[in-house]
């Protein structure tokens, strides 16, 4: 799961004021009123000394001072409680910054040199996620997505029933398949889907049929990521069973768009089911997929789906040529 960066401006000026004696008739810019003995003046306006001050402390502003969205605050308030602060080098932010889904502001050039989770995208940076776990496959696992990383086959199979049971809710129902569940690194895993990069899984169908094509049997071997966060297993193992579905229930000569994009649907009601920030960050990461498979075809089918109702959808998805039409 590929995590979005907004990038956003951020600008700031620090401006001078003086004090100074009124020998003429002058108002103030905050009350109105005329101005008698001190007055401080900024940008061609004068105040009574005590009615400029800071947006942040209330007390009036003597000397130079920050101005921040039509705000200003003494220099000491906006660099300590105001400015931002890039969440990798700690120095405040002038300018262009991107932002990670979680909040985190950061200056544009640490992406060329501080490694991100894989997971969540968050920089690795001991003050964000108090380090990282790396896999030998060149992955990186932050310290706040490790407690759930789910590196045991059980938990995984335990993960697969899970999303089984969710699905069902949904018409989609492979409670009762034997499936081969494998846990796989990402090497492992581009072999085994014919080179795609950044595969979490992948399903494998084994048909044996006699010589009057008659099916003798049928395997199913599902492979995903080893180490992936929970909510992503189960996201993941819920697509992995979506593609089984239609296996076992429809043509699989689909348009990958359609196929592909209808896993990535169930995924996003299991995720939608399972709730948290977790679950949001990567229903985010769907709806802003640029993939035109995996990210178009998603939100194809979501519309379908939302219009016509899932059980309309799953009907199309048994027939030859699903009519996912008017989208
Ligand atoms: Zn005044
Ligand atoms: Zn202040
Ligand atoms: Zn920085
Ligand atoms: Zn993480
Ligand atoms: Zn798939």
């Amino acid at each position: 799961m590929r995590s979005t960066l907004l990038v956003i401006v951020c600008c700031f000026f620090v401006l001078s004021g003086v004090v100074a004696d009124a020998s003429d008739q002058r108002m103030c810019r905050a009350c109105g009123d005329v101005i008698d003995g001190q007055y401080f003046e900024t940008g061609g306006a004068s105040y009574h000394p005590r009615h400029f001050t800071c947006h942040y402390c209330g007390q009036p502003i003597k000397e130079a001072f920050s101005s921040y969205r039509d705000k200003d605050y003494h220099t000491w308030c906006f660099e300590q409680y105001v400015a931002l602060r890039c969440s990798v080098c700690s120095q405040i932010i002038q300018g262009k910054h991107v932002t990670d889904f979680w909040g985190n502001a950061s200056h544009i050039e640490h992406q060329k040199n501080v490694p991100s989770c894989t997971f969540c995208g968050r920089f690795i940076v001991h003050d964000l996620t108090r380090g990282s776990e790396n896999f030998r496959d060149g992955r990186n696992l932050c310290n706040i997505c490790a407690p759930s990383s789910v590196t045991s086959l059980g938990e995984a199979k335990a993960l697969l029933r899970d999303a089984a049971r969710m699905l069902d809710n949904f018409g989609i129902r492979v409670v009762d398949v034997s499936i081969d569940l494998y846990l796989a690194d990402s090497d492992q895993l581009k072999d085994i889907s014919g080179g795609r990069e950044h595969a979490t899984g992948f399903t494998d169908f084994w048909v044996k049929k006699n010589i009057f094509r008659k099916v003798l049997s049928r395997e199913i071997r599902v492979y995903v990521l080893r180490g992936m966060p929970r909510t992503e297993m189960t996201a993941t193992l819920a697509h992995e069973l979506t593609h089984v579905w239609q296996f076992l229930n429809g043509p699989l000569d689909q348009d990958s768009a359609v196929s592909e994009g209808s896993c990535n649907f169930a995924s996003y009601l299991v995720l939608r089911k399972m709730g948290g920030t977790e679950a949001e960050f990567m229903i985010d990461a769907m709806l802003n997929d640029p993939d035109p498979i995996y990210g178009s075809g998603f939100r194809r089918v979501k519309l379908y789906a939302e219009r016509e109702g899932t059980q309309a959808w799953l009907e199309q998805l048994q027939k030859k040529n699903p009519k996912l039409t008017g989208l």
